[in-house]
């Protein structure tokens, strides 16, 4: 075994997928980066868009206590 310190530049960057945590591959190749697929990612813009729509939406008018 004789394997040099510094990490190959040439190894994909792998990082965990924001919404399952899977090791996704960050690559040009993969067009769903940083997540691992389009279901995570269609999960993870989801989850935002609805959290948006919520804060924007929902406005509790708690204010008729007078
Ligand atoms: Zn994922």
């Amino acid at each position: 075994m004789s394997e040099p310190t510094a990490p190959p530049s040439r190894a994909p960057r792998v990082v965990p997928c924001p919404t399952c945590r899977a090791p996704t591959l960050f690559t040009p190749d993969n067009p769903f980066r940083p997540f691992c697929s389009a279901r995570c990612q269609g999960q993870d813009f989801g989850a935002w868009a609805t959290e948006s729509y919520r804060v924007g939406a929902e406005s509790p008018p708690d204010t008729a206590d007078d």
